[in-house]
C-alpha cells in the first residue's frame, strides 16, 4: 500500500541520482571588471560547456573548451545559481551527508556565491542563506512527521591549523559527539536570523585573527557546518545529516620569487591542501579504490562527508580578464580533473532516456501517493 509506494519513489528517486553521480561540478563566470574594456577571456558558453581564449602562440588566438554538469555566466543571478543546488538541501534532511565547496582565485566571486556582496538583498543572498532557509522551510513542512533539531559550527583552517570562529562569552561549549571539530562550539539553532547573527559573530572572529593589512580571509579555509537531526514522531528513530559549506582558500600560486617567509608557508599550505582536496575528490569521482583523505587537514575534517552515500558539489570561479588567463587556464584543470563529467563529452549534460523515463515514472508514483493522502 502506501509504504511501498513511498519506498519504490525513493528507490527510483536514488537511482536518478545516481545516474546524475554525487559529485558534481558547476562553473561560474563572474562579470567583467570596468577596468577590462569589455575583453573577456570567454568566447562562449551554453549549458555545460565552456570555450576560452588562450594567450597568443605562433600569432594565433587558440580556444580551448571544457565540459561541466552545468556553467553560469556572468550574467545568472544568485537564485538561478542555487536553483540546482536544492536536492542537496532535501537529502541533507533525509540524512545524507553534503560538502559544497567554492574554489578559485582570489577575486573571482568564491564568496559572492556562497554569501553575497556586501548589501545583502533577498535578490543578491548567497548559496549559504538560501541554503539554510530551504532547510528550516522543508523541516517546517515536515514537522508532524519528522522533528527536527538543527545546531551548526564554524571553522577556519590557517596552515593546517584549525581554529574554532564561534567563540563568544555566550557561547557555551556543548559536548556532541561525532563532529568533524570535537571541540569546536556547536550552537543549536531555530531560524535562518540565527544563523546569519553566527555567520557575522563569525566573520568577526576570522578578522581578528589577521594581522593588519593582511586578508586573512583569501588565505584560510572557512566552513559552516549544518547538523541536522530528525526524530520520526511515530516510532522514535533519529536520522543524522549535515551540511558543510566551505569557502576555499584562494587558489592563485604565488610568484616564487615573491613569496618568502610568512607568505612562502601560506602558499604551501594553501597549495598543498587544495591538491589534497582535489586528490580526493578526483579518486572519488573516478571510483578508484583508494582514497587519500589523509593528506590535508580539511580532507581529514570532512572524510565522512565525502564519498560513500555524501554528495559533493563544487563551484569553481573564474574571472574572465585576461590577466587572470593563466590561472583561469589552472582554475578549469583542476575542476575537469575533479569532475565525473567525460571528457569532451558535450552531451553529458543533457538526460538520458532513462533518467527521463525515471523521472515520467516518479511523476506517476508522486501523483498515486498524493491520491493516497
Ligand atoms: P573571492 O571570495 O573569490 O575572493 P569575491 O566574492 O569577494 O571573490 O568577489 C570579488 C568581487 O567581485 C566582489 O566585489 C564581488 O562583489 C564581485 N563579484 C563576484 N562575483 C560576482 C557576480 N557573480 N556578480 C556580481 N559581482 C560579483
Ligand atoms: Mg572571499
Amino acid at each position: 500500500g502506501y509504504k511501498k509506494v513511498l519506498e519504490e519513489n525513493r528507490k527510483l528517486y536514488n537511482q536518478v541520482q545516481d545516474l546524475k553521480g554525487n559529485i558534481r561540478v558547476y562553473c561560474r563566470v563572474r562579470p567583467l571588471r570596468r577596468q577590462a574594456n569589455g575583453l573577456s577571456t570567454v568566447d562562449h558558453i551554453d549549458e555545460g560547456n565552456i570555450t576560452i581564449i588562450t594567450p597568443l602562440k605562433y600569432g594565433k588566438e587558440g580556444r580551448k573548451s571544457f565540459t561541466f554538469n552545468k556553467v553560469f555566466g556572468p550574467s545568472a543571478s544568485q537564485g538561478e545559481v542555487f536553483s540546482d543546488t536544492q536536492p542537496l538541501i532535501r537529502s541533507v534532511l533525509d540524512g545524507y551527508n553534503v560538502c559544497i565547496f567554492a574554489y578559485g582565485q582570489t577575486g573571482s566571486g568564491k564568496t559572492h556565491t556562497m554569501i553575497g556582496p556586501n548589501d545583502l538583498t533577498e535578490e543578491t543572498m548567497g548559496v549559504n542563506y538560501r541554503a539554510l532557509s530551504d532547510l528550516f522551510m522543508i523541516s517546517e513542512q515536515r514537522k508532524d512527521i519528522i522533528s527536527y533539531d538543527v545546531s551548526v559550527q564554524m571553522i577556519e583552517i590557517y596552515n593546517e591549523q584549525v581554529r574554532d570562529l564561534l567563540v563568544t562569552d555566550e557561547i557555551r561549549n556543548c559536548s556532541h559527539k561525532g563532529l568533524i571539530v570535537p571541540d569546536a562550539n556547536i550552537v543549536p539553532v531555530k531560524a535562518t536570523s540565527d544563523v546569519i547573527n553566527l555567520m557575522n559573530l563569525g566573520q568577526k572572529n576570522r578578522a581578528v585573527g589577521s594581522t593588519a593589512m593582511n586578508d586573512r580571509s583569501s588565505r584560510s579555509h572557512s566552513c559552516l557546518t549544518v547538523h541536522v537531526q530528525g526524530k520520526d514522531v511515530a516510532s522514535g528513530t533519529t536520522l543524522h545529516g549535515c551540511m558543510h559549506l566551505v569557502d576555499l582558500a584562494g587558489s592563485e600560486r604565488v610568484n616564487k620569487s615573491e613569496a618568502v617567509g610568512e607568505r612562502l608557508k601560506e602558499a604551501q599550505h594553501i597549495n598543498k591542501s587544495l591538491s589534497a582536496l582535489g586528490d580526493v575528490i578526483s579518486s572519488l569521482a573516478h571510483k578508484n579504490s583508494h582514497v587519500p583523505y589523509r593528506n590535508s587537514k580539511l580532507t581529514q575534517l570532512l572524510q565522512d562527508s565525502l564519498g560513500g552515500q555524501a554528495k559533493t558539489l563544487m563551484f569553481v570561479h573564474m574571472s574572465p580578464e585576461h590577466d587572470a588567463i593563466g590561472e583561469t587556464i589552472s582554475t578549469l584543470k583542476f575542476a575537469e580533473r575533479v569532475s565525473s563529467v567525460e571528457l569532451g563529452a558535450a552531451q553529458a549534460n543533457k538526460e538520458s532516456a532513462d533518467v527521463k523515463e525515471l523521472k515520467e515514472q516518479i511523476a506517476i508514483l508522486k501523483a498515486a501517493l498524493a491520491r493516497k493522502e
